[in-house]
């Protein structure tokens, strides 16, 4: 059982990874923020967290499933390599994993305002502190069980 008040459902397209976001906050209620960096920016990538909520994701089939690492090499940009869409993102600090929703991988889509970002000039040490205290607190990622006819 959960505690929180919603779970927004979300994956790829094609299924191979999808997740449950445990989370207090209605839809609605939250701002993405739109990332200015040439990676996120080319792909339109909005980011949604909340700090009061747990992302539960499912591995449907891990085979496709990718980390594109770059910039500081700190935080891992989760996509499917076969519908190629971005799902979430995690980054490990102090031996958790934090994460972040990619908005359009939301099955509810609504209109959100997203508010720009840059963080280039960040330190590491204020970027990891940044995403402590701002990014989903709590990531759990599980192999889905498999169909016994394979
Ligand atoms: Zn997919």
């Amino acid at each position: 059982m959960s505690n929180y008040r919603y779970q927004h459902r979300g994956g790829c397209r094609c299924g191979a990874v999808q997740y449950l976001w445990h989370c207090n906050q209605s839809l609605a209620e939250l701002s993405p923020r739109a990332c200015q960096c040439e990676f996120c920016q080319p792909r339109g990538a909005r980011y949604l967290s909340a700090t009061d909520s747990r992302l539960e994701v499912q591995l449907h089939d891990s085979r496709f499933v990718y980390a594109h690492v770059f910039g500081t090499y700190t935080a891992d940009f989760m996509h499917c390599g076969r519908c190629n869409d971005l799902v979430y993102v995690s980054c490990e600090h102090d031996g958790r994993l934090l994460g972040l929703v990619v908005q359009q991988s939301l099955r509810e889509q609504v209109q959100l305002s997203a508010g720009e970002c840059d963080f280039d000039q960040e330190t590491l040490e204020q970027r990891l502190a940044r995403r402590a205290a701002n990014w989903i607190p709590e990531l759990v990622v599980v192999e889905a069980v498999r169909e016994a006819a394979e």
